[in-house]
């Protein structure tokens, strides 16, 4: 016999409302962009983590950048991955995305249903957070910042090498290379990539260098640096590493570094004209997101029979999805632009004024 009261809540354990993701049964929303009584965040970027709930669940691995972010009058309950707690007969979880420090894929499971929210997520290890751990489930809400077949990665160590041979022919040429990259999570990841690299000496930006210490105090190894608001006026740069966000670009802050050559670190650098539009000299491909193919991957190897698409380029993937047979939605979010937000740096609290 059809049972409807399962139906209706295999269909609504998670459902979209104006201020996000709601789970009805346990009373908490996942990253909503409105203040909540009970938030589930799945990491510390400007367009998950936003101020003003009354409450907030995060992993303990992200601990120190989440109170960054969510500042120290926040309330935030902090849990191991894969430790579970109760929220009225809910079941949630958190487990490894491998995008940033503490990043978290959310576990809810209800009456027997499962759901996983993926938040952002890259399958690739790297060396400044946990990696990514498939999470069976019967529905999968996924992102989708670089869901084109055109987005592929190629190893981490091959952006690193070419960043490397750059600094090298800057230097050699008296110039100083300014590296812009994400502040939260793709600076460090850089940092720790360029840790035995002799490049330097490596200076920051205070948005970055602010994160720096929490990447270290949370025991996360990345190079050393120089925040560059100690150096005194007139120093000169020629031959270092400048890492800034990329906020930072065409900036007066800019000045002191004498001649520069200017790079990008991000997944948006697999498009030429992404370089250009920025009149950046060179893109260096490193993402903290799946690429194409590791998206279809993972949401195949979840098992799930549903899939929601959300964040990104939502469309293109659903079409793909529903081509091979999988039941799969779009589901719109705030962030329709997540990509070009991520360009423009939404970063986490304070970076403006440091700049
Ligand atoms: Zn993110
Ligand atoms: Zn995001």
């Amino acid at each position: 016999m059809f049972d409807r009261e399962e139906a209706y809540i295999s269909w609504v354990l998670l459902n979209v409302t104006d201020r996000g993701l709601h789970c009805e049964a346990g009373d908490f929303y996942i990253d909503p962009w409105l203040p909540v009584p009970r938030a589930v965040i799945t990491h510390a970027h400007g367009d998950h983590a936003r101020w003003g709930c009354d409450s907030y669940l995060g992993a303990r691995e992200g601990e120190r950048v989440m109170r960054t972010r969510l500042g120290a009058g926040a309330t935030i309950r902090f849990v191991d991955y894969g430790e579970a707690i109760d929220q009225q007969g809910v079941r949630i979880s958190l487990h490894p995305a491998g995008h940033i420090l503490g990043s978290a894929q959310v576990r809810v499971e209800y009456q027997g249903e499962v759901w996983v929210v993926s938040g952002d997520y890259k399958t690739e290890p790297d060396a400044t957070c946990t990696p990514f751990e498939l999470v069976r489930c019967h529905t999968f809400i996924t992102e989708s910042t670089f869901g084109l077949p055109i987005y592929r990665w190629t190893p981490e160590a091959i952006a690193l090498d070419e960043l490397r041979a750059w600094w090298r022919a800057n230097a050699d040429a008296g110039r100083t290379s300014v590296l812009f990259a994400y502040s939260l999570g793709k600076a460090q990841r850089v940092l720790a990539g360029l840790r035995d690299a002799a490049i330097g000496p490596i200076y920051t930006h205070g948005a970055i260098e602010r994160l720096n210490r929490d990447y270290r105090d949370s025991g996360v190894a990345i190079a050393d640096t120089i925040y560059a608001g100690t150096m005194p006026r007139g120093h000169d740069y020629a031959g270092g590493l400048v890492l800034a966000p990329p906020s930072a670009g065409g900036s007066l802050w800019l000045r002191r570094f004498g001649a520069i050559s200017t790079g990008f670190a991000s997944g948006w650098m697999r498009i030429r004209g992404a370089r250009r539009r920025r009149s950046i000299d060179r893109g260096f491909v490193l993402s903290d997101h799946a690429d194409w193919p590791s998206l279809l991957a993972t949401i195949d190897a979840t098992g799930a029979e549903r899939v929601w698409v959300t964040h990104g380029y939502r469309e293109p993937v659903v079409r793909w999805l529903v081509e091979h047979g999988v039941e799969a939605e779009a589901v719109a979010s705030r962030w329709e632009g997540e990509g070009e937000a991520e360009l423009q740096d939404l970063g986490v609290a304070g970076e403006e004024i440091v700049a």
